[in-house]
């Protein structure tokens, strides 16, 4: 994603969050490649979700998944769940547009901003964006609603189609929820839309100040205020010197600890 070119940035609704969450976090990891490794869980639940979101885009091709399922009872219940859970989406009973993993892409200020639904369904008045989640519980519907993927995904849309705000809406299904998937709705108007083309017009304008100046002088993104406590769990902590007290207690009984440790002869 880094380029020399600011203007060719393309940028997900992940990476707004993130700019959002702390400006030196995203140029940890975007600008200076310093991710941290996925965890062994962590990778098993990526590849849960990304084979149900394949298995869900072949059922939507039409194509046979019963003989993929019938060695994963887990995917299996997911899926026959969901779409007892929502038949009217799930079975195509109309004439409307419906495309999975259907990608659109936005030009603001140079950043090309890109989306993939899950599902997309549109008639001529209305379009519904779909979204899978394999994770257990709902998230608080605030947050969801404040979340850049909620409101990246409904502005582009409307900025990408002659649909008008009111006519678009988008829906999380938590699949992994039980006694049965779950879903929660977000409506649209003119207001929210509004209100997001502000939003991600100040987030943006403030990266192109920031690349600037990172590019040209070196001056490092601004960090997240040390009152919001969003550093203690970070993994930046060390190289951001935001280390608590007893954190850095820690970080030197465990310095100590290893200068003790005698050394093995081989
Ligand atoms: S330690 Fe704090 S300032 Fe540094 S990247 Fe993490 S959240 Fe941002």
């Amino acid at each position: 994603m880094v380029s020399n070119q600011p203007q060719m940035f393309r940028l997900s609704q992940n990476q707004l969050n993130l700019l959002e969450t702390c400006p030196r976090k995203f140029q940890h990891i975007y600008l200076e490649e310093l991710g941290s490794p996925t965890s062994p869980e962590q990778q098993e639940k990526l590849s849960w979700g990304s084979r149900f979101h394949l298995l869900m885009q072949q059922r939507e091709l039409g194509l046979p998944i019963e003989s993929l399922i019938q060695e994963e009872p887990i995917l299996q219940s997911w899926i026959t769940s969901l779409v007892s859970a929502a038949p009217e989406i799930l079975t195509p009973t109309s004439d409307a547009f419906r495309q999975s993993e259907h990608r659109r892409t936005l030009n603001v200020q140079g950043y090309l901003l890109t989306v993939i639904y899950d599902l997309l369904i549109a008639d001529s008045q209305q379009a519904q964006i779909l979204d899978w989640k394999t994770y257990p519980q709902p998230r608080n519907r605030r947050s969801l609603a404040k979340d850049w993927q909620t409101r990246l995904y409904l502005y582009v849309l409307a900025e990408t189609s002659d649909y008008v705000p009111d006519g678009i809406s988008m829906t999380y299904w938590f699949v992994q929820t039980p006694p049965q998937p779950q879903s929660l709705k977000f409506t649209y108007d003119a207001g929210h839309h509004e209100q997001t083309r502000q939003d991600l017009n100040r987030l943006l304008t403030q990266l192109t100040v920031w690349l600037q100046r990172y590019q040209e002088t070196g001056e490092p993104f601004p960090q997240v205020l040390e009152a919001l406590d969003r550093c203690d769990n970070c993994n930046y902590a060390i190289r951001c010197q935001r280390m608590r007290e007893n954190s850095a207690l820690n970080t030197r009984e465990l310095v100590t600890n290893i200068a003790d440790i005698k050394e093995v002869s081989l």
